[in-house]
């Protein structure tokens, strides 16, 4: 199979697609052949995605802290297409506080989304995936899941337990044909890190702009990646070149972290 059309006949549902690097898999994932589901909290950015992907691409309002939303948006993929074959779980925030600053509010949504929206949209897509004895689940942790940081115990901490839970699962599931693997970004330009500028700007008393700079220019390699860069070594876990490999948590970060 040519590289072009390593995913022809998969279905995939991306949360967090709308933007981001959310977006840039769904269009890896449509370009190597699958059909995707755009799941997002922002509906109409969903359908904007979708609609520029075309045909085989549909759009979904989903809220990946409310197991209704997730339930109702696997049901209409299965419906459409008869199965999800891929889930890539990449809908994710960044908050940052102090532990004087941390409440039980900010605590809960943190996880609720980044650890919690992971679980349940898993578990959504299990019991298909276990039917066929087949599946590719990709979830996302971060450098910030390797180490903890001043200021991001919440943020690295839910994305440690992404490393620990991609481990669990794929233990669990490796007897029904499903593998699961993380992707650990590094730094990479998206809208997110417009929300991560100005928060270091405020905790670290920089002017806006300078903390993104500054990360980028720290890169072994030189530069903050693409949300492209990391789409596609998520089209490589997700397909049958990855057959072999379950249970591990990709570095993709430009040199950052050595594991
Ligand atoms: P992004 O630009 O903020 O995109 C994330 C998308 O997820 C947004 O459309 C966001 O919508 C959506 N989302 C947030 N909460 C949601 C929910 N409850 N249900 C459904 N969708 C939700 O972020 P990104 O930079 O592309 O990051 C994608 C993933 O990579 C995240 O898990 C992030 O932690 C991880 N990551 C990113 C970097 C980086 O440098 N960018 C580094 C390491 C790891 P809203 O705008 O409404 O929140």
């Amino acid at each position: 199979m040519s590289a072009m059309n390593r995913l022809n006949g998969k279905t995939a549902l991306v949360t967090g697609g709308a933007r981001g690097i959310g977006r840039a898999i769904c269009e890896a994932f449509v370009a190597a052949g699958a059909k995707v589901a755009v799941a997002d909290l922002l509906a109409d950015e969903a359908r904007e995605t979708a609609a520029a992907l075309g045909e085989n691409a549909m759009a979904l309002a989903m809220d990946v802290t409310d197991l209704a939303t997730i339930s109702e948006g696997v049901s209409a993929v299965e419906k459409a297409w008869g199965q999800i074959d891929i889930l890539v779980n990449n809908a994710g925030i960044f908050t940052m506080a102090s532990i004087e600053e941390i409440t039980p509010e900010v605590y809960r949504r943190q996880y609720d989304i980044n650890v919690g929206g992971t679980l349940f949209a898993i578990q959504a897509v299990v019991p298909g995936m276990k039917q066929r004895g087949s599946g590719a689940i990709i979830n996302f942790s971060s450098q910030a899941g390797r180490r903890g940081e001043p200021n991001i115990a919440l943020y690295c901490s839910s994305k440690a337990a992404i490393i620990s839970i991609t481990q669990s699962l794929a233990l669990e599931l490796a007897g029904d044909g499903i593998r699961v693997n993380a992707i650990a970004p590094g730094v990479i330009d998206t809208p997110m890190w417009d929300v991560v500028d100005k928060l270091f700007a405020r905790y670290e008393n920089k002017p806006v702009g300078q903390k993104k700079r500054e990360v980028g220019e720290e890169v072994p390699l030189g530069y903050m990646g693409s949300p492209e860069e990391i789409a596609e070594p998520c089209v490589f876990l997700a397909s049958d070149a990855a057959r072999y490999i379950t249970a591990q948590t990709l570095n993709v970060d430009g040199g950052n972290w050595m594991s």
